[in-house]
């Protein structure tokens, strides 16, 4: 009777584990690869990965040999000693500590011995490799991965440029943002000590470097004097170049506006927007600039009032920008519709340049500049011109948002509730005018009920009627600056 009794909480348990073991199983293999790789600026090598009573191990000898170390095991001290280049380890079977160099460590799993074989368990790599391999070295979860070393040999600095001496240039790219430039050089690793850079009162002020699993990121913020000009790219070298910011007491004195430039949006081959039931932004474009340009012309003397298309052709964006910058001490006015995909969107938007950006101005941006891609050379494209000009734009950058605010203001004045505001964004059939410049997004013909509005004639006179005042307002507040 009791022998019975025993045998039978005997097999409950023996289930009990096995229901343990499998969910176990289960969960690990949520986490867990079957090979473990090591990856030589793109050459991967593969490791099968055992899976030991729920802890992952890979064969210590291959893994070794793949990283180029060499191994050594004393059978009867089960003591494994480990040897890269850079310096050695000293382990035991089943025993979390290592000794590296003169110093004693613990790894979180041990090293154990099956079949003669030693096996390392995978989740303990990283705490002991990173000690043997090279800096440049990536640990992820299954795999270790060697990146190119970047050095940085020397930073020269003159009064308008940077240039930045590396042991060689890999992959880069670069963003821009109000006072920092991001370079990234893809599979690389940088010295981090080298590449920092904290409160200089040079043209760099700070420069942080940061390596990820990708490559390294390097932050250069320069001097608020200065603007990004350029950036070249040399056999061993980066140079940034920069153009001294003009100071607003060197600005030149306000000038009497003489022409105001409108430019209707799209054209010819590129329709622009298209409305929920299918109108086309590039007519009601022409539409509200044509309405426009006669009340200008009507109200105000005295103002040259010019088009950059009168009917319905394409432009490209530098015909645009070219046929602006023919007229000094001018305005320029775009006029679109806007559209989203989200079918609710509605209102008014009034951009005027700038460099900062939200998410959603980068949304209608990246939209109204798709015609770029029509008609812009390769070398264009390419950013360096759009950054210049962008920033050239800084000196009128205060004239533009107020341009554009008052615009808006009549907007907002007439229709309640579609309100979306002034923003800000580098458009880039504004980005080539020195000049105040803004974009005005008359209401969305992706909304079913904007679209039908913009389909009437009387809707769209008074629109144009409003820009017309936002301008007028604009201009009445310039000519006080000009007297003075
Ligand atoms: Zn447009």
């Amino acid at each position: 009777m009791k022998e019975k009794f025993q045998g039978i909480l005997k097999i409950t348990g023996n289930l009990l584990r096995l229901q343990i073991f499998f969910i176990l199983f289960i969960c690990l293999n949520i986490h867990s690869a079957s090979y473990f790789e090591i990856n030589k600026n793109g050459k991967v090598d593969s490791l099968q990965i055992e899976n030991l009573e729920g802890i992952e191990y890979v064969d210590l000898n291959i893994l070794v040999n793949l990283l180029n170390g060499k191994i050594k095991f004393k059978k009867v001290q089960e003591e494994i000693t480990v040897e890269t280049d850079k310096n050695y380890a000293i382990l035991l079977i089943n025993s979390p500590f290592v000794k590296v160099g003169g110093n004693t460590y613990k790894i979180s799993y041990t090293p154990i011995l099956k079949e003669q074989q030693i096996f390392f368990p995978v989740k303990s790599i990283k705490q002991l490799f990173e000690k043997l391999l090279p800096e440049e070295t990536v640990f992820l979860d299954y795999t270790i991965k060697y990146f190119e070393k970047l050095s940085l040999k020397k930073i020269k600095e003159n009064e308008t440029s940077i240039t930045l001496i590396f042991n060689k240039i890999p992959k880069t790219s670069y963003e821009l943002t109000q006072r920092d430039i991001i370079l990234f050089f893809k599979d690389c690793f940088i010295n981090e000590d080298s590449f920092r850079i904290k409160n200089s009162k040079n043209l760099i002020r700070v420069a942080q470097p940061i390596n990820d699993e990708d490559g390294s990121t390097y932050i250069i913020t320069f001097s608020p004097e200065f603007l990004f000009d350029t950036l070249l790219l040399f056999q061993d070298s980066i140079r940034l170049n920069f153009i001294k910011f003009k100071k607003s007491n060197n600005v030149s004195q306000p000038q009497t506006i003489k022409t105001i430039i409108i430019d209707a949006g799209h054209g010819g081959k590129d329709p622009g927007a298209i409305g929920y039931n299918g109108t086309k932004e590039k007519n009601l474009n022409l539409d509200i600039a044509l309405r426009l340009r006669d009340k200008l012309k009507n109200n105000l003397s005295g103002i040259n009032v010019v088009l950059t298309r009168s009917d319905d052709r394409f432009l490209s964006l530098k015909d645009r920008t070219n046929f602006a910058n023919k007229y000094k001490n001018s305005l320029f006015v775009s006029i679109h519709c806007n559209a989203s995909k989200n079918k609710e969107a509605k209102g008014f938007e009034t951009y005027f340049l700038s460099t900062a950006k939200t998410d959603w101005e980068r949304a209608v941006e990246a939209r109204e500049n798709a015609s770029v891609t029509f008609d812009l050379p390769e070398t264009e494209k390419k950013g360096i011109d759009f950054i210049f000009f962008d920033l050239a734009q800084n000196e009128f950058l205060e004239e533009s948002s107020r341009l554009a605010e008052l615009v808006q203001i009549r907007f907002e004045k007439k229709y309640k509730g579609g309100e979306r505001g002034v923003r800000q964004a580098g458009f880039y059939v504004l980005k080539g005018n020195f000049m105040p410049a803004i974009l005005v997004e008359c209401g969305y013909i992706s909304n079913k009920d904007e679209e039908k509005m913009l389909k009437n004639k009387g809707y769209r006179d008074e629109l144009a009627q409003l820009i017309f005042e936002g301008i007028r307002d604009f201009i009445k507040e310039h000519e006080k600056k000009v007297t003075k």
